[in-house]
């Protein structure tokens, strides 16, 4: 007889405005069909037709077994092959010589490859928000997003990352992510949101934000540097900028001049911004602000 035909593949793809793994959440177990049988008049088998799985973009594959990571899809249209199918075996017509014309064996086909494979969402935001619990990072995301994809099914599941789309004019747009428990008690997971900051984009801005009715933004700034620092040092070589919130709570006829002082307090280098989440003020200048630095950090990459 023929060939047979070869077994179908698992396939992840990335897929646009997809934003959650929570469609593969409830259907978990993926086979892709076999291969048809050869059969006599030499006909080869039909292959079995691939499974593609179709996941956010920014997914990442590893083996549930070994933990080795399989890869990642990260731009849509991104495929990658979870499990392959098994190549076709040879029908005995295969094997036929010039002195045998009628062998009696044919090759098997490979079993199928099977696998347990756990997906994760990376976080792609380009902002990430470093703050106390009260400084206003959940207000300023709010304030500032056109849109909050729910993210679901990420590795640390305790811990609800907000991520916001933040427009910049008609045609541009950032991702800003809340991410609380970075310096929440044990209870809370304390590292947990540490661990996640590490699968924010590689050029990602972390922004600080420090409120003004802080007894001293400087020393707030500096614990808050010094935690990430005994994460993982590599977390200060990132781009990064203040946000000074809340300024609508210090009396207008000083403000000016207590931003000013606060700025002032700030290490060197790190650009600040006064904003208050709740009437608007300077949220302009620090979208804009940020938007020129993430495409400064792309344009490096
Ligand atoms: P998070 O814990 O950092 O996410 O802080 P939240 O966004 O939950 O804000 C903590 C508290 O501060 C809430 O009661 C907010 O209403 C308040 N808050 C946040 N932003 C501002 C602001 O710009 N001005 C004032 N007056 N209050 C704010
Ligand atoms: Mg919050």
């Amino acid at each position: 007889g023929g060939d047979g035909g070869a077994g179908g593949s698992v396939i992840l793809e990335a897929a646009e405005q997809l934003y959650t793994l929570l469609d593969l959440r409830y259907n978990r177990h993926h086979f892709a069909p076999n291969g048809g049988k050869g059969s006599s008049a030499l006909k080869t088998g039909k292959d079995g037709a691939d499974i593609v799985l179709r996941v956010p973009p920014g997914t990442v594959a590893r083996d549930t077994e070994t933990g080795e990571l399989i890869g990642e899809v990260v731009e849509p249209g991104d495929r990658l092959v979870l499990a392959q199918g098994g190549r076709g075996g040879k029908g005995n017509a295969f094997f036929k010589t010039s002195t045998n014309q009628a062998p009696d064996y044919a090759q098997p086909g490979e079993p199928a490859e099977e696998r347990e494979v756990t997906l994760e969402l990376k976080l792609l935001a380009d902002v990430g928000l470093v703050g106390f619990p009260n400084a206003g990072k959940s207000t300023l995301v709010a304030s500032l997003s056109a849109a909050k994809p729910k993210i679901a099914d990420y590795p640390f599941t305790t811990l609800e990352p907000a991520l916001g789309v933040v427009r910049v004019g008609d045609y541009a747009s950032f991702v800003m992510a809340d991410i609380p428990g970075i310096i929440e008690g044990a209870s809370e997971g304390r590292g947990l949101g540490l661990r996640f900051l590490k699968h924010i984009e590689r050029n990602a801005v972390l922004l600080y934000v420090l409120p003004v009715t802080s007894e001293s933004v400087s020393d707030e700034l500096a614990t808050l540097q010094r935690e990430m620092a005994q994460f993982n040092s590599e977390l200060l070589d990132k781009k990064a900028a203040v946000v000074l919130s809340k300024i609508d709570t210090l009396d207008a006829d000083a403000r000016a001049e207590q931003v000013a002082e606060m700025k002032k307090s700030l290490p060197g280098g790190l650009p600040a911004f006064a904003i208050s989440a709740v009437t608007g003020e300077g949220l302009g200048a620090l979208v804009e602000a940020l938007w020129r630095m993430i495409q400064q950090g792309r344009a490096e990459a």
